[in-house]
């Protein structure tokens, strides 16, 4: 294993991530290895055995993430997955049974409702609270494992979670972060109390826009153990040319992270008088209900700017006359990106509340293209 010094800035330890020892005449970062099985003389003992079970790749990728969400800890494993949805429902249906209690919250992804369907077909109880103001704390009584997403997608609310950690813990439960929209630069789960940090790399992680991949870090081993399990009976595992990607990838997030942070603060504070806009939410803008919290747990505040527009008709007009941010979903890419959410039926947001990722072009060019569509977009 590379044998990085904990104390480093983000940005050494990004770019080194994951590495092996170098090995004379092999390159820095090992490419992938396509194996759906391997040489297996005799016993068959690990650590490469079967291509659903491990692949050589992974783990290159898996140890990266890991010195990402937890530089300072050890013991912690990391398990990647074939997508976001794979990583959340390993862990939502690998550790919980008939008869547990689940506390999710109100206003998450929303797949996470699809989720919730398969847990109560499954017996298992959903309680669900918003994710603002920390009203998960409220329904935490007898719960197996509290869900905790933070920020919250697209509501951008922000939780206190070594507040909700240490009670869920008093009460017995496990406790799993969505980290998706942060990414392990912008806040350290497991460092704030979590036993899992969970997260789509489809988004900030790998931040281009052409890989699907998810993630579960899990505190110690034997919760590890039951997350590669259930990989390992459903399958939901990722190719190696994506978790090569992947890892390619981290060696720019800290340069991506800083550049399209501090283009989603320029953006929101461009709107923030803007007359048609309202609702504007960004956890590193300085007044927004979120900022006191984000600044005590966040290092980095993400790339997504919400806001609301006066209609349907408005935010339409407003997407379609932008050049410079494409109009689709999913967020944290190089390139920006923005929707209407509501047209997907799923969160409870207004017809014109737009979710926009904001990406790594100059500020300038971005928030006049911003500007221009906003008043063409006016009846
Ligand atoms: C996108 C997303 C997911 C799911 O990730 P996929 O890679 O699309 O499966 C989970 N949680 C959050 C917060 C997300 O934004």
């Amino acid at each position: 294993m590379s044998t990085m010094d904990n104390r480093t800035g983000d940005g050494t330890r990004a770019v080194r991530a994951g590495l092996p020892d170098p090995v004379a005449y092999e390159p820095t970062l090992p490419g992938p290895v396509f194996a759906a099985h391997y040489h297996l003389p005799g016993e068959p003992t690990g650590p490469y055995t079967y291509g659903r079970d491990e692949n050589p790749t992974w783990t290159h990728l898996e140890r990266a993430i890991g010195e990402l969400e937890a530089p300072e800890e050890t013991g912690v494993e990391t398990v990647v997955f074939a997508s976001g949805m794979a990583a959340v429902s390993a862990v939502l249906l690998s550790q919980t049974r008939a008869g547990d209690t689940v506390v999710l919250p109100s206003d998450g992804y929303q797949a996470l409702a699809l989720v919730r369907e398969q847990l109560e077909a499954y017996d298992v109880r959903v309680r669900t609270a918003p994710t603002g103001g920390d009203a998960q704390l409220g329904v935490l009584d007898g719960a197996r494992l509290l869900w905790i997403e933070t920020p919250s997608n697209p509501g951008l609310d922000v939780c206190d979670v070594r507040r909700l950690a240490d009670a869920a813990h008093a009460a017995g439960a496990l406790v799993a972060v969505d980290n998706t929209l942060a990414t392990p630069l912008g806040q350290r789960p497991l460092e704030l109390g979590a036993d899992f940090s969970v997260a789509s790399g489809t988004k900030g992680l790998t931040g281009h826009g052409d890989v699907l991949l998810g993630y579960v870090t899990c505190r110690d081993a034997e919760l590890a153990a039951r997350v590669r399990r259930w990989r390992k009976v459903v399958g939901a595992i990722p190719g190696p040319m994506e978790a090569w990607l992947a890892h390619r990838s981290l060696a720019t997030l800290q340069l991506r992270a800083d550049k399209q942070g501090a283009n989603a603060l320029a953006l929101a504070e461009a709107l923030r008088e803007h007359r048609a806009v309202s609702g504007l939410r960004h956890p590193g803008l300085p007044g927004d209900p979120s900022y006191t919290v984000a600044s005590r747990q966040m290092r980095r505040f993400g790339s997504v700017v919400s806001f609301t527009l006066p209609d349907r008709g408005y935010a339409e007009r407003f997407l379609g006359g932008l050049r410079l941010a494409e109009e689709a979903t999913s967020f944290g890419g190089v390139r920006s990106t923005a929707e209407r959410r509501a047209r997907w039926g799923g969160d409870a947001v207004p017809e014109g509340f737009v979710r926009f990722s904001v990406g790594a072009e100059d500020p300038e060019d971005l928030v006049a293209d911003v500007l221009r569509a906003l008043d063409a977009a006016a009846p």
